[in-house]
């Protein structure tokens, strides 16, 4: 099984909050069905000072969104679309833009 979408793709959030952002993939974690997308479901945490010398802050980070939220946009059409899978002629797998058929 080859996933949909991998580090550094681009994708478009279909729901939450954030629908239709779109944003860089910063991670992915396949047996989670997760990803992390650069500036998409912010979540702003207060921290407090708990050292001396140590100050409060609010630190803003991404967290984690579901696969299912987040379609690819395709690079060469840029357009979300759905995402085939070829089988390759060396037996390897890739995937394949629904719209345009690139393989990438
Ligand atoms: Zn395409």
């Amino acid at each position: 099984m080859i996933s949909r979408i991998k580090k550094s793709d681009t994708v478009k959030i279909l729901s939450g909050k954030d629908k239709g952002k779109k944003g860089l993939v910063l991670a992915v974690f396949p047996e989670k069905n997760q990803l992390l997308v650069q500036g998409v479901a912010i979540a702003t945490r207060h921290i407090k000072a708990r050292k001396q010398g140590q100050k409060a802050e609010i630190k803003k980070s991404e967290s984690l969104i579901s696969l299912a939220k987040a379609m690819l946009v395709c690079s060469a059409c840029h357009a979300p679309s759905r995402v085939n899978t070829k089988t390759l002629e060396d037996g390897g797998r890739a995937r394949m833009c629904n719209r345009c058929k690139l393989v990438t």
